[in-house]
C-alpha cells in the first residue's frame, strides 16, 4: 500500500511540474501487467527512439529488464541509481578473494572515503571508530519515549485496488483512509528532522532494547522512505552529522556514530552482499532446516509474550524494529528449525520496507545463518536470557524465563538447547560461540 501510495504521489508531483508521465494504476484497463508489453506498446504509439531505466533493486527484475533490452526494437540504456552511496558491485570488489564479509573494515573505509565523522587529520571523531560498548542498554525509563510525527493520507483507493486485483496480502490495515507515514520528499524530510530532534539523542543507548507496548522506541523509521527512494542515504547521513555538530552539547558521539553506522555501514554492506551473492543466496540452507513457520506468525496468537508483541507490531504497523526482527521472530525461527524459504516469504510480505536486497541478506544471512557465516560471524541464536536481559517482556509473560523444563518453562530455553545440540558439529569450531 505504502509503495503504491508513494508512486502515485510522485507521478502527480511530476505531472504538476509539467513532466510527461505515463503512470498505469493497478486496475487501469490500459495496464498490460507486464513491463515489456507496456514499453513495446509505448514505443509503437509514441514513436520513442530510446529506452533508459535505472538499475532495479531486485535480481529477478534486473534479469527481466536485461532480457527485455535484447528484444526491444530501440536502444536501451541502464543507469546506476543515486539512491545508494556505493555502486552495486563495490562491496564485492572490496572483499574480493575473501571468504566472508566483515562490516567493520568496510565501514571504516566508507567513513574515510566520504569524510563522515572524521577529523581533518584522518582520525575518527572521538578517537574511536565504534562506540557500541556505550550503547545497547536495557530501557530504564530515564528518557521518555518520544511521540512520532504522523501524516494523514487517504489511501482507500489504493487499498481497494489491491483487494480488487486479488493480490494476496498479509497484515492488518486498521483504516486505509488514515495512512500515517510520509509519502513524498517534503514529508520525509520533516519526519527525519523530527527524529533528529526527538529520538537521536537516545538512539544508540536504547538501540537494542525491547519494551512492552512500544514498537518504535528511538528508531528512525526511515527504511521505507529510503528504500522507496523518496530520500537519499548520503543526504540522511550528512544531515544527521550536521545536526549532531550543531548539538554536541546535547547529543554524545555514541548516539550519532551508532546511527550513521546503520546507514553508511550496514545498509550499503548488505546491499553489496546481495549483488555479490545472488542468485545462489536464495538457495542457502546451512542447517538444512525444513519445518514450516508456525501459524501464530500470521495471527500473533501465542502465549509467548515477546513473540506476540513483535508479531502484532509487524502485522498492525508493517514495521518492527531491528531487535524485534532479529532477536525475537528471527531468533525463534532459527532455533525452531524453520525452512529459510518460509522465513524469507514472511519477512518479505510483512514489512513496509521489505525489498529483497535488504530482506534476504538480513533474514537468510544475518538472522538464519543459512549462508553458513558469510555475513554474520555467529548465529543470532539465544535462549530466554537475552530477551529477559534486554526487555521487560518476561515480566508480562505466561512463561517463566528461568525455567528450562516443566510446567510454564519458557519454550525459548529448551528449543535453544535443542538447536545447539543438533548443530554441535557445525558450531563447535566457531570462535565466537
Ligand atoms: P533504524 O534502527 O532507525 O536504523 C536506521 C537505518 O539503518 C534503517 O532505516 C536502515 O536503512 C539502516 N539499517 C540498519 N540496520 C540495517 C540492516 N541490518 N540492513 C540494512 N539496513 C539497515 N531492512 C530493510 O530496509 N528492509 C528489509 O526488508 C529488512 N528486513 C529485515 C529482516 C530481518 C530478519 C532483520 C533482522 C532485519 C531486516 N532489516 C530490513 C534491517 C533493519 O531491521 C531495518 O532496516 C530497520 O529495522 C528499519 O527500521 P528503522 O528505519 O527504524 O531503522
Ligand atoms: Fe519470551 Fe520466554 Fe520471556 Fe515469555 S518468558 S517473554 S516467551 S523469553
Amino acid at each position: 500500500m505504502a509503495f503504491f501510495g508513494a508512486m502515485q504521489r510522485l507521478a502527480e508531483q511530476l505531472q504538476q511540474q509539467g513532466h510527461q508521465v505515463y503512470y498505469y494504476k493497478l486496475q487501469d484497463p490500459a495496464n498490460k501487467q507486464d513491463f515489456e508489453l507496456q514499453i513495446q506498446e509505448l514505443i509503437e504509439q509514441e514513436g520513442f527512439t530510446e529506452v533508459a531505466y535505472l538499475y532495479p533493486d531486485e535480481y529477478r527484475l534486473d534479469e527481466k529488464l536485461k532480457a527485455m533490452a535484447d528484444r526491444l526494437p530501440v536502444p536501451v540504456r541502464a543507469q546506476d541509481t543515486e539512491h545508494f552511496i556505493t555502486g552495486r558491485y563495490e562491496v564485492q570488489h572490496f572483499f574480493r578473494n575473501k571468504k566472508t564479509y566483515f562490516l567493520e573494515s568496510f565501514y571504516r573505509d566508507m567513513r574515510k572515503r566520504y569524510q563522515v565523522l572524521m577529523t581533518g587529520d584522518g582520525r575518527p571523531v572521538g578517537d574511536k571508530w565504534n562506540f557500541d560498548v556505550q550503547n545497547r542498554q536495557k530501557y530504564d525509563g530515564a528518557v521518555p519515549i518520544p511521540e512520532r510525527l504522523h501524516f494523514h493520507h487517504d489511501l482507500s483507493d489504493v487499498y481497494e485496488a489491491i483487494q480488487d486485483a486479488g493480490v494476496e496480502t498479509m497484515g492488518r490495515v486498521a483504516d486505509p483512509s488514515d495512512f500515517r507515514m510520509p509519502l513524498d520528499r517534503e514529508e520525509a524530510m520533516q519526519h527525519f528532522d523530527h527524529f533528529l530532534e526527538n529520538a537521536l539523542p537516545a538512539f544508540g543507548t536504547y538501540q537494542d532494547s525491547l519494551v512492552q507496548g512500544e514498537g518504535k522506541l528511538f528508531h528512525a523509521l526511515i527504511s521505507f522512505t529510503m528504500n522507496s527512494k523518496i530520500i537519499d542515504p548520503l543526504e540522511v547521513v550528512q544531515r544527521a552529522e550536521a545536526y549532531w555538530q550543531a548539538h554536541q552539547d546535547e547529543i554524545d558521539i555514541a548516539q550519532i556514530e551508532g546511527f550513521i553506522r546503520q546507514i553508511l555501514g550496514w545498509r550499503e554492506f548488505v546491499r553489496g552482499i546481495y549483488w555479490a551473492q545472488m542468485p545462489e543466496y536464495e538457495t542457502f540452507n546451512y542447517f538444512n532446516h525444513q519445518r514450516p513457520l508456525p501459524d501464530f506468525y500470521w495471527t500473533g496468537d501465542t502465549h509467548m509474550n515477546c513473540l506476540s508483541e513483535a508479531i502484532n507490531n509487524s502485522l498492525d504497523n508493517a514495521y518492527a524494529h531491528h531487535i524485534q526482527r532479529l532477536m525475537v521472530t528471527g531468533n525463534f525461527a532459527l532455533i525452531a528449525g524453520i525452512h529459510p524459504d518460509e522465513v524469507d516469504h514472511w519477512y518479505l510480505g510483512v514489512y513496509m520496507d521489505a525489498i529483497q536486497w535488504a530482506e534476504i541478506t538480513n533474514t537468510r544471512g544475518m538472522s538464519q545463518y543459512a549462508d553458513g557465516g558469510k555475513l554474520a560471524t555467529k548465529p543470532y541464536a539465544s535462549s530466554a536470557s537475552y530477551i529477559q536481559k534486554m526487555s521487560n517482556h518476561c515480566e508480562h509473560c505466561y512463561y517463566d524465563p528461568k525455567k528450562k523444563v516443566g510446567e510454564r518453562a519458557c519454550p525459548f530455553n529448551s528449543i535453544f538447547w535443542h538447536f545447539m545440540e543438533q548443530n554441535r558439529d557445525k558450531l563447535q569450531n566457531n570462535y565466537r560461540m
